[in-house]
């Protein structure tokens, strides 16, 4: 299958490179120069489970995208502020027929895809997997994951197309499944990243040392309470005590895993990069006040983070 890749950051390159190794014709759009230049002169450069890989597969600057790098699939994953604009400078790769799969982190990214892409076309989902960028042209993929996905409309053409995505997901190991309640599964992952990851950040602390706080359930409890109330408009049903308890158990109570610095904190206080919070706690406050919902909680971890950006000068 002829797949693009939007967003060849680190998740971006670590299903590119799987997608490659399986025999699929792989393309890496993205818009960080420097990037796609080492590629391009070099190939993808991984550190892949301890192993050192070099992979050649084409790579173009997304401004510089034309009709000839068109395919059946694309796979997005830039992060949540550069979507649109990816999606922009794809216009002309995006055909009748081009399925749009997301990937990204966070809620609601389907509201700007469908100005792009016919609804029947859109796929949306979430990732267990994890990636780290290590400089342009490198990454590194420890670990294995999982992917969850499904249609947008529902209709039996589109969930055939989904179906197809899977296969051609798990053709490359990617360990993919169709899932009938993606919605709640996205939320849910918002869940964790809408705590964990801004909280963390603020705190300048892992996600153990903020569990170890008196304050720690309290503060996690009212941040799930507002996605909760939020979902319920959405008629998502999110069981408060038992997702409090999932981010309490996995995160930051686990003496292994707690000990991890969310991506948000590596984003903000080691590269100095803008941060997801809009498209997680901020995406929260928007849907809260169309639907009338008081979400203090995601309001103020919002506005901390932005403020942090500002300090740090991010980019
Ligand atoms: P990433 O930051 O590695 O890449 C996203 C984009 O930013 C790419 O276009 C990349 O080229 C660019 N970029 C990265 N470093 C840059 C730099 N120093 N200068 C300029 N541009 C740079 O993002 P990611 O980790 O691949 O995440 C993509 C999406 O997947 C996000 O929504 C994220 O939340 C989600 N996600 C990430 C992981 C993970 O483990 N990394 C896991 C699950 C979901």
């Amino acid at each position: 299958m002829k797949i693009t890749i939007a967003g060849a950051g680190a998740m971006g390159s670590r299903f590119g490179l799987m997608l490659h190794n399986a025999g699929h014709e792989v393309v890496l759009v993205d818009g960080w120069k420097d990037h796609v230049e080492a590629i391009q002169k070099e190939g993808l450069k991984a550190n892949f489970n301890g192993e050192e890989v070099i992979v050649k597969l084409p790579a173009l600057l997304q401004s510089e995208v034309t009709e000839s790098a068109t395919s059946d699939l694309i796979i997005l994953f830039t992060k949540a502020m550069q979507l649109e604009k990816m999606l922009n400078d794809l216009k002309p790769v995006i055909h009748e027929k081009t399925k749009v799969l997301c990937l990204l982190n966070g809620i609601g990214h389907e509201e700007v895809i469908e100005q792009f892409v016919p609804k029947e076309n859109i796929f949306i989902g979430n990732t267990m997997w994890t990636a780290g960028m290590e400089g342009p042209g490198r990454v590194k993929l420890f670990g294995s994951g999982t992917v969850a996905l499904k249609n947008l409309v529902d209709t039996d053409d589109a969930k055939k197309g989904a179906l197809e995505i899977v296969e051609v997901l798990n053709s490359a190991g990617l360990n993919a499944n169709y899932s009938e309640n993606i919605l709640y599964a996205i939320y849910k992952k918002a869940c964790v990243n809408g705590t964990m990851n801004g909280l963390c950040t603020i705190l300048l602390s892992n996600m153990y040392e903020f569990g170890s706080t008196t304050d720690a359930h309290m503060i996690v409890e009212n941040i799930v309470k507002e996605f909760a109330e939020v979902a319920k408009n959405e008629n998502i049903e999110i069981n408060v005590s038992e997702i409090v308890e999932y981010i309490e158990s996995n995160c930051y109570n686990c003496k292994t895993i707690g000990l991890h610095y969310p991506s948000m904190y590596q984003d903000l206080n080691k590269n100095n990069r803008l941060t997801e919070i809009d498209y997680i706690n901020g995406a929260v406050v928007r849907k809260g006040e169309k639907y009338g919902v008081p979400t203090p909680y995601c309001a103020f971890l919002t506005a901390l983070v932005h403020c942090k950006e500002q300090i740090l000068g991010a980019k």
